[in-house]
This record gives C-alpha cells, sequence and structure tokens, in this order.
C-alpha cells in the first residue's frame, strides 16, 4: 500500500481519430493523422521536460488514452515506454493500457504493443449491435470487435477491457443484456458501462435539440444500470467503481489512482497531471502544445494550486466512487484529521437517509447511494466551498 502510495500514474494522452463519434467530446483530431510522427517527436521532448521527477519516483501505471492511441506504431509505443523507462523506473509490474478501436488492429500490431510492454488493452466497443454503433458514428462492427479480441488472445493479452454505453436512443434493454451476456461468455476481463450523455456541441446534442432524436426513456436507462450491476455480480464481476467492473484481480489500477485522488502526470495535448497539489491543463492545439516544448517549457494551457478544502472534498467524492468507499485511515494519515471532522453534518445526514455507511473502517455509498450518487457528491462538494 506505501510504496503504492508513492509510486506514480503517467497519462498520454493521443488525440488523433480517424472521424469524430456523434457523441464525442474528447480532445480529438480527425484527419490530421499525417501530424502523428511530429506529435510523438514532441511528446518524447515533453517527458524530458520531467526527467527530475520521474527520477524522484517509480512510475507504476501507464495510461495510452485518446482519441485513439492504437493509431500509435509498435515503434512509437517502444519510443515512449523506453524514454520513461528511461528518464526514472517503470515498476517490473507497471500496469500499461492502450485503449484502442477495434476497426483496425492487426495481429502484427498487437504484438508490437506486447513487445513494447503494454500489457492491458481496453477496446472501444460500445454496443454489440451494430445499428447503435452507426448510430453512436463508431467505425467498427461488433464482428471486428470479436476479430481483435481473438488477435488479442493470439498476441498474449488477457487483461482487456470493453467500453460499453447503455441509454442509446433506440437501444432495447434486452440489447443491452444481451451485449453484457456476449462479453460475459467471452470472459472479458474489465467492463466499463457508462450511460450515453449529450454533450454540449456534439452532432447528437444538436440533433436532441431539433428533435430528431429523443434521449432514451429514464426508467430504461436506470433499468439497464441496475441490470447490470446484478447480473454482472452473479457472473463473478466485482462491482468496484459505478461504472466498472472487473473480474477478481483485473481491476484498473490506473484509474484506482484517479479516484483515490493521488499524483499522477499527463503528457501530450490536452493532458492533465496532478502533482504536488497542484492540477496542470495542457494546451489542446498541437501547434502550441509543439511549440512549448521546444523553447524548453511545460506546455501548460493552466496549473491551479489545490487547497485543503477542494483536496478534500476531491478525495471524498473520487473515493465514493469506488464501492469499497474511503478508508478511514488513509484518508487520515493523508490530512491529519478525520472525514467526520471535515464533513460531520453532511456525513450524517447522509448516513441517516440511507446513502452512507461505515464498513470495515471505510466510508461508502449503499446501494441507494449508489442510485444517488450525484446527490451525495454535490452536498461534498458544495460543503468544501
Ligand atoms: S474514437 Fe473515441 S476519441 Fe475518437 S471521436 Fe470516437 S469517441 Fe471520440
Amino acid at each position: 500500500m506505501l510504496s503504492n502510495q508513492h509510486s506514480l500514474s503517467v497519462y498520454i494522452h493521443i488525440p488523433f481519430c480517424r472521424q469524430k463519434c456523434h457523441y464525442c467530446d474528447f480532445l480529438s483530431w480527425p484527419n490530421r493523422i499525417e501530424d502523428l510522427d511530429t506529435y510523438v517527436e514532441a511528446l518524447l521532448a515533453e517527458v524530458d521536460l520531467y526527467r527530475g521527477r520521474l527520477a524522484e519516483r517509480p512510475v507504476a501505471t501507464v495510461f495510452f488514452g485518446g482519441g485513439t492511441p492504437s493509431l500509435l506504431t509498435g515503434v512509437h509505443t517502444s519510443r515512449i515506454l523506453e524514454k520513461l523507462a528511461s528518464a526514472g523506473s517503470l515498476t517490473k509490474d507497471a500496469e500499461i493500457t492502450m485503449e484502442a478501436n477495434p476497426e483496425q488492429l492487426t495481429l502484427g500490431q498487437l504484438k508490437a504493443y506486447r513487445q513494447a510492454g503494454v500489457n492491458r488493452l481496453s477496446l472501444g466497443l460500445q454496443s454489440t449491435h451494430d445499428p447503435l454503433l452507426a448510430f453512436l458514428g463508431r467505425r467498427h462492427t461488433a464482428a471486428d470487435f470479436y476479430r481483435v479480441v481473438e488477435l488479442a488472445c493470439q498476441a498474449g493479452f488477457v487483461n482487456m477491457n470493453a467500453d460499453l454505453i447503455f441509454g442509446i436512443p433506440g437501444q432495447q434493454l434486452e440489447q443491452w443484456q444481451e451485449s453484457l451476456e456476449t462479453l460475459e461468455a467471452m470472459k472479458i476481463s474489465h467492463l466499463s458501462c457508462y450511460g450515453l450523455t449529450f454533450e454540449p456541441g456534439t452532432p447528437l446534442h444538436r440533433q436532441r435539440d431539433s428533435g430528431t432524436v429523443c434521449a432514451a426513456d429514464e426508467d430504461l436507462e436506470y433499468a439497464m444500470f441496475r441490470w447490470g450491476i446484478e447480473w454482472l455480480q452473479q457472473k463473478g464481476y466485482q462491482h468496484y467503481e459505478i461504472s466498472n467492473y472487473a473480474l477478481p484481480g483485473k481491476s484498473c489500477l490506473h484509474n484506482i489512482t484517479y479516484w483515490e485522488n493521488r499524483e499522477y502526470l499527463g503528457f501530450g495535448a490536452g493532458a492533465h497531471g496532478f502533482l504536488s497539489g497542484e492540477r496542470t491543463a495542457n494546451s489542446q492545439q498541437m501547434e502550441s502544445y509543439v511549440a512549448a516544448i521546444y523553447q524548453g517549457e511545460f506546455p501548460y494551457m493552466s496549473c491551479e494550486k489545490i487547497g485543503l478544502a477542494e483536496s478534500v472534498s476531491e478525495t471524498m467524492f473520487l473515493g465514493l466512487r469506488m464501492r469499497r468507499g474511503i478508508s478511514e485511515t488513509v484518508f487520515e494519515s493523508r490530512y491529519g484529521r478525520s472525514m467526520a471532522s471535515f464533513f460531520e453534518k453532511e456525513i450524517t445526514e447522509l448516513m441517516q437517509r440511507g446513502l452512507l455507511e461505515q464498513q470495515s473502517g471505510f466510508l461508502r455509498l449503499t446501494e441507494k447511494g449508489i442510485d444517488l450518487s450525484n446527490l451525495v457528491f454535490e452536498k461534498l462538494l458544495v460543503s468544501s466551498g
């Protein structure tokens, strides 16, 4: 536990995509793939800017996120991981995740990622129903996903996540159940299940506003969420975070860093970092990102000092996302005070309402609290102000 607290996580953003999905508001640049080599060179130079910090602490998790990181070649990936290793130390058993879209992966590419050190694949599946994939603007089919899982197994991947979306307009409860049943039968070791959100600025948001698309019925979306929780647990998946499920031993260590509000470095355009009480966000423009790095400067768009009240609040609402909740001992050793000393009134009220409970030295959401988690988080957020 202690070495884990001391270790760092690294997030690497690869903001290139072949096309923009209809619901996407992530930082991703469609049709700029020709800039990928230039971008990777800048990324390597950015790692050099952090040499001092990387030398101080071992890196226990690396996450290539996007965008579409699987546009990277095996050579790009090796060079980035070698650069990180040479700047400090990647722990021997570091969890190294690559997000990938199913449509383009080949066996050669998957083997090259494995050889470079990637040991976890996170596949953006979203649904096993092709009409729903087309509705979302995804480029792949369910068959592409099945093919890639087979190739990934051949390449030696045993640790795989599939991202899924529920509450897609037109999606039936049975289709959602079928998607989960298919993935369980395939023994996919980790599932991330998120309700569809209509993000401002996306085509889907505009379609809803113009009335050409109707959001899913709230009761149906809730039924999908609840069915997932109950059925996946029956099948041996641990519901370890509100939206995430894992077979034993396959939880995502990188994301646990975020939920435990621990420190990480972010490399790449738009990447966020959290170190020494500061939250940083890199420039979202390729040109300014690259220019800053070659001038020897951190390519920050913003850098914000996090005060005590904000830090405590973040630790609370991030930690409560995990089913085990927040360790009272870890909290006290971090802040020198108990959770109750910061949030006595709120915790008492939320416990009386049956939304929070204490169990084995952890404060956590109850089943009812999971359904009303936003209400709990708001309470803790407002109180920190
Ligand atoms: S592949 Fe991912 S990052 Fe790229 S446009 Fe689609 S949802 Fe966004």
